[in-house]
C-alpha cells in the first residue's frame, strides 16, 4: 500500500502532529522531513512532514496544498538528531527543527537572489573587442570599458543604474558570452572571492603530531571517535584543528568547526581561508537571513564543505560529515540558556558525531570538567599539549593581596604599586597591557545614604549601574535607562546618594589621571553594541593604536595580541561569591583565558592578579596554572555532592508579570512532581531565581537532581504549567541564575 497519509508538524506551536492527504501528484516523491503547506481553520500554514502512513484514523482528511521542498530537508541521522533533542531537552519536536530548518530557510526568504557579472574573456582580449565595437556598437564598448574596472565582478543591478547601461546590452553582453552572470545571494560576502596568500601548514611538534596522528586514524576508520585536546593556550591547538580538517577534506569529506560568539572574528575566520582553496561558510547570526540561507544551500549540495561558526553552526546541514571540532570547548556561549530547546552546541555535535560516525574533537586550555572527566572514563580519548608551540613562553603569575595594598595606600585604589610600575615599563618599551574587570559601567550601583535603599530596575532585579560619559543609570539586564537621580526613590531623601563599586569606564579613567598621556581603549557591551565596533577596536589595538585595552570578560577569549606582554586582572573575587556549583570552575577559566592573552610572542609575558582572597584555593591554582590538581580537587567536590558529571540537574523555571501566579505555579508543580518522581532523582524547594525579575517577569524555580534523564522525560514534558510560563533547562550552566 502507498503512503496516502502524512503526519504533519506545523511550525506554530501545536503540540500534536496533524494528518494530511497526500494528493496523487506527489504520492512518489513525499518524503519525510519535506517542508509543506496545508490548510488550516482556512488559512495556509507551513509545517513539515514528521511521518508517512497508510492508513488515518481521522474521517475526513484533507490534502496538502503545496510541497515547498524538492526533497527532505534533513538526513536520517539529522532526524534522528532532531528526536534526540527532542526528548533530551524535553522540548517540542517542531521548536527542535527550528534549529535544523533555520526560520529564513522556512519562511523560504530564499536569499534574495541576483545577478553578479564577471568578465568571461581576458582584459587583454575584452579590450581588443572595445577598440573592435567602438564605432559599430557605442553602448556594447562603453559597457566592455566600464566592466574593465572591475576587481571582480560587480552586481548586474548596481552596474545598470550606476553605468547608466541598458538591461538589454547587458543580455547581450552575456549571450555573446563576454559577460558571464551568476545568481548570488544578495550580500553573499564578497571576501569569499578574496583570494588570500596561501599559508603553508606548519611542521607539527612531537606533542601536536601524536594528537594529529590520532585524529587521522579515527578519520581513516570512518566510525565514531571522539578526543579531548588539553593544551596550554598558545600550544598549537589551532594548527592541528586547520591539519585535521585538511584530513577530512582529502578524504571527500566535510567539517564543521565551532568558535565560541566572541572569538568569531574577522582574524580568526582569515586564518581559517588563509589555509584553504576551497570556500569557507561562515556561520554568524549577525549575518542577513538572505546570507544564512544561501550558505545553508551551498552546504547541502556539498558546494561548501567547511562551516565555521557560533553555537549553531553545529546544525550546518554538511553532506557527508567528517568531523567537528569545538574549540574552546568549556566556553558557556556553546549553551543555549535563553530559549528552548536549552541546548548544549558541544553534546549536540558529539551525539552528531556518533549519528553520522564522524570524528569529533573538543579543544580547551581548560576543559570543562564534564569533558575532562569523560576522558578520564575512557569516553574520550585525551591528548595533552604542555607547552607554548614556536618560542613562547607561559606567563608568570603574581598574587598581589589587595588589603595591604589599601593598608598602604590609606584606601581604595584600582592599582597596586606593582601593576603602575609594569604598566608603566610597558609604555617605556612601547608593549602593551590588558586590563580586566568584570565590570562595565562606572559605578556599579547607588545607595541611599538615610535609608540605605539600592536603586534598582524598575522591571528587573537588579541595581541600575551608573555610566559617567552619559550622566545615566542603566539596567544590565533590560534596556531600561534614566537620568542618574539626586533624590532617593524610596524614602525622598535628599542626601546625597552614595556610589559603590567600580567598572571599567571607573578603571578607564583613573587611569588617565594616573598617566595623563596614556592611550586607552574600552571594550565592553557599551563600547561594541554597534555592529563591527567589536572588530574595529581589535583592530586599532593590533595596529597599536593603544598602550592598554581595558575590558570584561570579551577581551579575555582566544586573541592573538603579538605585543601584549602585561595582563592585569583587577578583583576577580566577586565571580567566586556566586553561589553556584560551577563559579569555582568558571573562575578557573577565566583566569587562565586571560593569563593566556599575555607573553604570546617571542616577548616574555606576565600576568598580575589582584584580590581580595589571595589564599583563595582557586586564586592559587590559576596563578600556578595548575589545572591537573584543579581537576583533582573540583571531580572530588562533585562526587562528594552529587554535582555534575555525577548526576543531572534539570532547572525548571515560571514565569509571570505576576509574583502570584509565578509562586503558585512554582509549589503546585513542585507538589505535583514530588511524589511522581523515580527513586533516586530529588527536586529541590522552588525559590526566586538568581534575577528574581527581568523585564517585569517574575521568576520562580526549583531544580531536580537526578542520575538519569531518561525516566523524567515523559513525566516533566507532561508537566502542567498552572498558569505561568514554564521553561525546563536541562543540565543548565547556572543552578543560581
Ligand atoms: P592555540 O590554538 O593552542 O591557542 P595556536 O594554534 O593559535 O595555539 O598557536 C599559537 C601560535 O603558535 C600561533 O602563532 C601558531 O602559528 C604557532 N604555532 C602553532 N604550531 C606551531 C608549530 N608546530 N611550529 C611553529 N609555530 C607553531
Ligand atoms: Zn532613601
Ligand atoms: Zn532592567
Amino acid at each position: 500500500m502507498p503512503n496516502i497519509f502524512a503526519e504533519i508538524l506545523l511550525d506554530q506551536n501545536l503540540a500534536k502532529r496533524l494528518d494530511y492527504s497526500i494528493p496523487e501528484e506527489w504520492k512518489e516523491s513525499s518524503q519525510v522531513g519535506m517542508r509543506v503547506e496545508v490548510p488550516l481553520k482556512g488559512n495556509l500554514v507551513k509545517g513539515t512532514i514528521a511521518a508517512l502512513k497508510t492508513r488515518s484514523s481521522i474521517p475526513h482528511v484533507r490534502p496538502i496544498a503545496r510541497l515547498l521542498s524538492t526533497e527532505s530537508e534533513l538526513s536520517d541521522a539529522q532526524w534522528a538528531l532532531a528526536h534526540w533533542m527532542s526528548r533530551y531537552y524535553m522540548t517540542p519536536l517542531q521548536r527542535v527543527l527550528k534549529c535544523f530548518i533555520p526560520p529564513n530557510v522556512r519562511k523560504d526568504v530564499q536569499a534574495k537572489t541576483q545577478v553578479f557579472l564577471t568578465l568571461a574573456i581576458s582584459k587583454e582580449e575584452a579590450l581588443r573587442e572595445c577598440e573592435r565595437l567602438r564605432t559599430k556598437a557605442p553602448q556594447i564598448a562603453s559597457a566592455l570599458e566600464a566592466a574593465l574596472q572591475w576587481k571582480k565582478g560587480c552586481w548586474a543591478a548596481s552596474f545598470a543604474k550606476e553605468e547608466n547601461i541598458p538591461k538589454k546590452t547587458i543580455d547581450q553582453l552575456i549571450k555573446q558570452k563576454i559577460f558571464a552572470s551568476k545568481k548570488m545571494a544578495l550580500g553573499t560576502d564578497l571576501l569569499l572571492n578574496e583570494e588570500f596568500f596561501l599559508a603553508k601548514p606548519k611542521t607539527l611538534n612531537d606533542e601536536q603530531a601524536k594528537c594529529l596522528k590520532a585524529i587521522s586514524q579515527s578519520l581513516s576508520t570512518g566510525v565514531f571517535a571522539s578526543h579531548l585536546l588539553h593544551g596550554v593556550t598558545g600550544s598549537g591547538k589551532t594548527e592541528i584543528y586547520l591539519q585535521a580538517i585538511q584530513m577530512a577534506l582529502d578524504q571527500g569529506k566535510g567539517a564543521i568547526l565551532l568558535v565560541p560568539e566572541v572569538s568569531l572574528t574577522s582574524q580568526t575566520i582569515e586564518r581559517f581561508r588563509s589555509r584553504f582553496l576551497e570556500k569557507i561558510a561562515v556561520l554568524h547570526h549577525k549575518r542577513s537571513l538572505g546570507e544564512r540561507s544561501h550558505s545553508w544551500t551551498l552546504l547541502r549540495t556539498g558546494e561548501i564543505r567547511i562551516a565555521v561558526g557560533a553555537r549553531s553552526a553545529v546544525f550546518a546541514p554538511m553532506k557527508n560529515l567528517g568531523l567537528i571540532i569545538v574549540d574552546e570547548e568549556h566556553d558557556s556561549s556553546y549553551k543555549q540558556s535563553d530559549e528552548i530547546p536549552c541546548y548544549h552546541a558541544r553534546n549536540i555535535a558529539v551525539m552528531r558525531s556518533h549519528l553520522e560516525k564522524a570524528v569529533v574533537v573538543l579543544g580547551s586550555a581548560t576543559p570543562s570538567i564534564e569533558s575532562r572527566y569523560n576522558a578520564d572514563i575512557g569516553k574520550y580519548q585525551l591528548h595533552t599539549l604542555n607547552a607554548r608551540a614556536a618560542s613562547a613562553k607561559l606567563p608568570s603569575i603574581r598574587i598581589i593581596d589587595m588589603k595591604e595594598v589599601y593598608l598602604v595606600n590609606g584606601g581604595f585604589t584600582h592599582f597596586s604599586g606593582e601593576l603602575i610600575d609594569a604598566i608603566q615599563t610597558r609604555i617605556q618599551k612601547g608593549e602593551q597591557t590588558l586590563l580586566f574587570l568584570n565590570k562595565r559601567g562606572y559605578h556599579r550601583l547607588q545607595i541611599c545614604a538615610f535609608c540605605r535603599n539600592i536603586v534598582k530596575c524598575p522591571h528587573c532585579d537588579l541595581a541600575l549601574t551608573f555610566h559617567k560619559q552619559e550622566e545615566e543609570l542603566r539596567c544590565h539586564l533590560c534596556s531600561y535607562q534614566q537620568k542618574a537621580i539626586r533624590k532617593c526613590p524610596s524614602c525622598q531623601s535628599t542626601d546625597p546618594l552614595e556610589f559603590k563599586g567600580f567598572g571599567t569606564e571607573h578603571v578607564e579613567r583613573s587611569l588617565h589621571a594616573l598617566f595623563p598621556s596614556i592611550r586607552t581603549l574600552r571594550m565592553d557591551r557599551d563600547t561594541t553594541h554597534k555592529k563591527d565596533s567589536h572588530e574595529e577596536l581589535f583592530k586599532q589595538f593590533r595596529a597599536h593604536k593603544a598602550d592598554v585595552l581595558i575590558g570584561t570578560q570579551m577581551i579575555a577569549k582566544g586573541f592573538h595580541f603579538p605585543s601584549v606582554t602585561l595582563v592585569g586582572v583587577l578583583n576577580p573575587d566577586a565571580m567566586l561569591h556566586i553561589p553556584d556549583f560551577r563559579s569555582t570552575e568558571s573562575t578557573f577559566q577565566l583566569l587562565t583565558q586571560v593569563a593566556g592573552r599575555s607573553g604570546r610572542s617571542e616577548l616574555a609575558g606576565e600576568v598580575i592578579l589582584q584580590t581580595f582572597l589571595p589564599h583563595h584555593p582557586i586564586i592559587q591554582l590559576a596563578a600556578s596554572q595548575d589545572y591537573s590538581s584543579f581537576y583533582k580537587t573540583e571531580i572530588e567536590e562533585r562526587r562528594m555532592f552529587g554535582y555534575p558529571p555525577f548526576t543531572h540537574f534539570i532547572k525548571i523555571l515560571f514565569t509571570s508579570n505576576d509574583l502570584e501566579t509565578a509562586t503558585t505555579a512554582a509549589h503546585k508543580a513542585h507538589a505535583y512532581l514530588v511524589p511522581l518522581l523515580p527513586l533516586q532523582a530529588t527536586a529541590l524547594a522552588p525559590s526566586p531565581s538568581g534575577h528574581a525579575k527581568i523585564k517585569d517577569l517574575h521568576r520562580i524555580q526549583f531544580l531536580i537532581k537526578t542520575p538519569r534523564i531518561e525516566p523524567l522525560i515523559a513525566l516533566l514534558t507532561e508537566l502542567p504549567s498552572f498558569g505561568a510560563q514554564i521553561k525546563i533547562d536541562v543540565d543548565p550552566l547556572s543552578t543560581f541564575f
